[in-house]
């Protein structure tokens, strides 16, 4: 693996991309990328300043117009060489993943599975744009409807998924005809760079993509969020910051995508099958460690059966191999850093504070890197932290209910409204509580959701716009109408 390693990040591109070129930042600084398993150095890469924000973004804004020109076709095919490519590389993003971001190897392939495929779904949506044409009810017009490339686009990413957060906007935004300036997270860089260059090596036009990243996100994005040229911005990430990008994007009014935190609730009806919820909360709970906007944040058992989820639920957990992601037979990676670890630990105090108890973990775990032990409390109260904050980590906190209509006001007790899950076989009460549910996604008998064919996103301080299906696409272009006079009326 140490071999594989090296010979990976000797032929890794760690500049920034600026109109299709490989340069160091202006200033030559760098900025370190850490190994969370083991806290060490992987590599550096150029840190960007505000004036290499403003030239990334200068060079997208000169290849908006010929982009925009090139046929569907085209890009179509470019996106979907990209895709053959990325399937090629996948060890090399797999590691590169696991390194930077500490999931599991084995994860690390599903992630490049997830993010690739994006580049394949808006391959075949990058044609398949159409709008409307009809006449007006009192006869004297002809509509039609055009979609446009919304124009230069800056897209930020966070560090949990390196891949497929990037190539969730990326794509659509290519097929789209839309150019753009890629600020990666600042922990997870190296993935995205081996994006561009695998887009580049798939026939991606200078500028069209540029990527930047670096010791300042507020630096980076200042110069491109006041730019006039800039018409769209796209971000996942924490709520607080979203927040604050929308604020700036008021000042240019541009259209905005907002993929931001969740607080997903997780329930087991007395009727389900209790093996397959255990299942399903592995899978929402544990998938990429916990740290993911779609995790299983609060666990809403009915009373009835509350006692055997929560002991197989546990005992499930406890079989868990804690370690780095790169080492065979880990099931359970690091926290992407130690303050991470630090936020779990608090949360665990707090929560017995309120009078909750740990059936399994509640500590740290061994070694240099950054690990918590991963965890199941029982009795948690609902004004407890654990339950009202976004955990993102190995750490499952479990209440009871007992009615429908408890569970539904427990679940929707939250400004957060991204993913949800609900778990039983009566498919009447399936349309009745997910219809009662305010939250963008519903996972029913099932802990797994994400899809590229499926609309990914959020409502209330969850965020805005949908990511994936054809609504993607739709999220990165204007609708133009055209009313044409009809010569015979
Ligand atoms: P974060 O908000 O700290 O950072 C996200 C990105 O924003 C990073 O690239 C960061 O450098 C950048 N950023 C930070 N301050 C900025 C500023 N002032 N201007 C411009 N950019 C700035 O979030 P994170 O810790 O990287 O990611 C975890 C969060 O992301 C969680 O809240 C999680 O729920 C959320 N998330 C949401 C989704 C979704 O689809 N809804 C998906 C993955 C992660």
């Amino acid at each position: 693996m140490n071999d594989k390693i090296s010979t990976l990040l000797a032929k890794l591109n760690t500049d920034l991309l600026i109109d299709g070129e490989w340069v160091p930042g202006s200033t030559g600084e760098t900025l370190e990328v850490l190994n969370p398993a083991t806290n060490e150095v992987i590599t550096s890469v150029a840190s960007a300043t505000e004036e290499d924000a403003h030239r990334a973004f200068a060079a997208a804004c000169r290849a908006q117009e010929s982009w925009a020109r090139t046929p569907a076709r085209e890009r179509s095919e470019i996106l979907r060489r990209a895709f053959d490519l990325v399937m090629e590389r996948a060890e090399d993003f797999a590691i590169l993943m696991t390194l930077e971001m500490g999931k599991p190897l084995a994860e690390a392939y599903g992630e490049v599975t997830y993010g690739g495929e994006f580049l394949r779904w808006f391959s075949e949506e990058a044609v398949r744009h159409y709008g409307i044409s009809g006449t007006t009810p009192e006869g004297s017009l002809h509509m039609q409807t055009v979609r446009h490339p919304v124009g230069p686009c800056f897209l930020v990413t966070p560090w949990n998924f390196p891949l497929a957060m990037a190539t969730r906007k990326i794509a659509p935004a290519l097929a789209a005809g839309c150019v753009m300036v890629l600020k990666p997270a600042k922990q997870t860089p190296l993935t995205s760079l081996y994006l561009a260059q695998t887009l580049i090596d798939a026939g991606l036009p200078q500028g069209v993509l540029n990527v930047v990243c670096g010791r300042s996100a507020a630096a980076i994005s200042a110069p491109i969020m006041a730019d006039p040229r800039l018409r769209k911005i796209s971000f996942t990430g924490s709520t607080e910051v979203g927040k604050s990008l929308l604020k700036s994007a008021a000042d240019n009014v541009l259209r905005t995508s907002m993929e931001l935190g969740g607080n997903a609730p997780f329930l087991v009806f007395e009727d389900a099958d209790i093996d397959e919820a255990v299942q399903g909360a592995m899978a929402a709970k544990l998938r990429n460690i916990g740290e993911a906007c779609t995790a299983a944040n609060r666990f809403l058992v009915q009373e009835s059966i509350a006692a055997e989820f929560t002991e197989k639920f546990a005992a499930a957990m406890e079989d868990l191999v804690l370690g780095n992601g790169l080492e065979e037979g880990v099931t359970c990676g690091p926290l992407i850093d130690a303050h991470a670890v630090a936020n779990m630990v608090a949360l665990v105090e707090d929560a017995v504070v309120h009078g909750a108890t740990a059936v399994t973990g509640g500590t740290r775990g061994e070694g240099t890197g950054n690990f918590f032990a991963p965890t199941v409390l029982k009795n948690v109260p609902p004004q407890a932290r654990v339950f009202r904050e976004e955990i993102f980590g190995p750490l499952a906190p479990i209440t009871t209910f007992r009615t429908e209509q408890e569970a539904i006001a427990l679940a929707n007790d939250t400004e957060f409204g991204l993913a949800s899950y609900l778990f039983t076989p009566d498919h009447s009460r399936i349309q009745r509580v997910s219809s009662q549910l305010e939250f963008g996604m519903v996972g029913i008998n099932t802990g797994v959701i994400s899809n590229a064919a499926a609309p990914f996103g959020g409502v209330k301080q969850s965020g805005m716009g949908r990511e994936g299906g054809v609504d993607g696409l739709d999220d990165y272009t204007r609708l133009q109408y055209l009313g044409i006079k009809d010569p015979y009326s």
